[in-house]
């Protein structure tokens, strides 16, 4: 008996492996059809800075599927990347955030703003990425300083010196450069010290033990200090009170991004967004109180 309830748990097993794998091919399927179908968006999250005003957004993508509805990018990114089709979105990303900026130029309310694009380790890891990103810029005559380009601490895992090279080659022409979830990696010091950085984001788990845990207070404190001593700009991801706010604002973090100030919102609701607190921009804490 126990050798037959053994085979019928193996073959549980590979039966429940089997379709565990037809789900992810037709996931895979599904995915790779999206570009053409134009199932991806990006929702865009402001940025906030001192005074605050949206200086900034960054581009979260978002899968509206016809039968599965929105599918979160926390699913679908980490099959992207064993597939490699995170190169093609990738570029799709690119594209769009540079047609995005293109189309702010045109209006003095929005031509201040900068978008930021995460680029996944596999992207750039591509020998041909700054190639990339150098003539999407140029095909969609978007200014290159308005681009920020957020990696994570794995992007950095490679060869020293040609992860600088790239980063150097994009910072030349003015895009700038984002340290993603900054704190969570294996980063060294002498590390951080060589990369082009321009700004370090502070991740949301210790945003969200800042009023519960003395020690995630401790390593804010350290990464803002880092900050200044790297002459980096920092900015806290995941600010959801008021709370966290100001506590963040004592410990010298002037930059925020979170659910307090806004979700990641559809374009033509960011655009309304930016419109309304141009239209109460003689009060010094707009977003405060549109929301
Ligand atoms: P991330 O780059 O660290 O983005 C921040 C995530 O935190 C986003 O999740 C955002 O919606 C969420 N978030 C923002 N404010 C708050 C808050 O106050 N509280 C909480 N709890 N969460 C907040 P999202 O949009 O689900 O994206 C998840 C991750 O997927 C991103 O993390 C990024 O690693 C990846 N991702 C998103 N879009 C892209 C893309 O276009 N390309 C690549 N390669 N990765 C992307
Ligand atoms: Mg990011
Ligand atoms: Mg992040
Ligand atoms: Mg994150």
């Amino acid at each position: 008996i126990n050798h037959i309830t053994g085979i019928v748990g193996v073959s549980i097993v590979i039966v429940m492996m089997q379709s565990d794998m037809n789900a992810r091919s037709a996931l895979e399927k599904d995915m790779r059809q999206a570009i053409a179908r134009g199932e991806y968006r990006f929702h865009y999250q402001p940025q906030i800075d001192e005074s605050g005003r949206v200086f900034s957004v960054e581009a979260l993508l978002r899968w509206y599927h016809p039968s599965r509805g929105s599918v979160s990018p926390m699913e679908f990114i980490p099959l992207a990347e064993e597939t490699g089709l995170i190169i093609p979105i990738g570029e799709w990303g690119l594209r769009t955030a540079c047609a995005q900026l293109a189309e702010w130029a045109k209006s003095p309310q929005t031509a201040h703003l900068i978008i930021a694009v995460n680029v996944s380790a596999t992207q750039f890891r591509q020998p041909d990425f700054v190639q990339e990103v150098k003539s999407i810029l140029l095909l969609n005559g978007a200014e290159p300083s308005r681009l920020k380009l957020e990696l994570t601490e794995t992007a950095l895992a490679d060869d020293i010196d040609a992860v600088v090279t790239k980063m150097q080659a994009l910072k030349e022409i003015g895009v700038t450069w984002s340290l993603d979830d900054f704190g969570t990696g294996y980063s060294s010091l002498s590390l951080l010290k060589r990369l082009p950085l321009d700004q370090l984001k502070i991740d949301k788990s210790f945003v969200s033990d800042l009023l519960s845990d003395e020690r995630s207070v401790a390593i804010i404190n350290t990464l803002v200090d880092l900050s200044k001593t790297l002459n980096l700009t920092v900015i806290a991801e995941g600010v959801e009170d008021e709370k966290q706010l100001s506590a963040l604002k004592s410990i010298g973090c002037l930059s925020y991004q979170g659910y307090l100030f806004s979700r990641p919102l559809p374009i033509s609701e960011l655009n309304d967004l930016i419109m309304s607190e141009h239209a109460v921009s003689h009060t010094p804490n707009s977003l405060e109180l549109v929301y």
